[in-house]
């Protein structure tokens, strides 16, 4: 009778526990929303610029276009800027949405073009660099086309692409890139901006292959609007799934009718 007792007693000690870890686990799946993952949230804006929030921190990567589309998202703590080409830097919305607190953070090439009122605020990381704001660390990542070459859209060393960690969560941003060693090496990365489009980037195909070969949780494919029009994304996603399915391919919508970027 007493080992009875013990073993209801185990039985429901053991029922309640896995009630909780499942309602625990429920409660972190992606469940809150498409565009939130390990706590971070993610907001298209278009192209190559959107907007997280992560790390307690307001983040803008590479606010291009009407500033008015960014006051929504409130005073940005960071904006991350990748490269100097009009998809990506855009002086006036900075000027309009950097506030007294903002960091700015560049490759030196874009500083060179920033007016001396932002350079201030602009934090300059060549490749390979870390830096921290906040809790968070910043480690710029090269971004370049292949094979590098002095003629190429992307040459080596001028641009940054970013991996933020902040606790357990790594998210990497590639910039406009090939799908280069840097990025294949990459470890641990939860959450991926991976662009694709030709002839400044890469294809689906090529982005697939470099995807699969560092395995992120999830990958936001962005920056796909080439000369031949928007990428085959739902290829890109097929391509993933039926290799390595625990990868989770996120699509969002880069490309409203109303925002009209320049691609490069
Ligand atoms: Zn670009």
């Amino acid at each position: 009778m007493k080992t009875l007792h013990i073993l209801i007693v185990v039985t429901v000690i053991f029922l309640g526990a896995s009630l909780y870890f499942f309602l625990a686990n429920k409660v972190e799946a992606p469940s809150d929303g498409p565009n939130t993952s390990d706590g971070v949230v993610v907001s298209a804006v278009s192209h190559a610029s959107f907007v997280l929030e992560f790390a307690g921190l307001t983040i803008f990567n590479d606010p291009v276009g009407d500033f008015e589309t960014y006051v929504t998202y409130g005073v940005p703590d960071l904006i991350l800027l990748s490269d100097i080409h009009g998809d990506h830097l855009d002086i006036q919305t900075l000027i309009n949405v950097a506030g007294e607190e903002t960091v700015l953070v560049a490759p030196q090439a874009v500083l060179d073009k920033l007016p001396l009122e932002l350079h201030d605020k602009t934090v300059v990381m060549a490749n390979e660099d870390f830096h921290q704001v906040g809790e968070m660390t910043i480690e710029a990542i090269p971004m370049y086309n292949l094979p590098p070459a002095n003629d190429t859209y992307h040459v080596k060393g001028r641009g940054n692409g970013y991996v933020l960690e902040y606790g357990e969560t790594r998210v990497y941003i590639a910039g406009d890139t090939a799908d280069i060693p840097e990025m294949r090496s990459l470890e641990n990365i939860d959450i991926a901006f991976i662009p694709m489009n030709l002839p400044y980037t890469m294809d689906v195909d090529t982005a697939a292959e470099a995807v699969l070969a560092f395995a992120p949780k999830v990958v936001y494919p962005y920056h796909y609007r080439g000369t031949e029009g928007l990428s085959d994304i739902a290829e890109f996603t097929r391509m993933v799934a039926v290799k390595n399915s625990a990868i989770e391919v996120r699509n969002l919508d880069w490309y409203p009718a109303e925002v009209d970027v320049t691609e490069e």
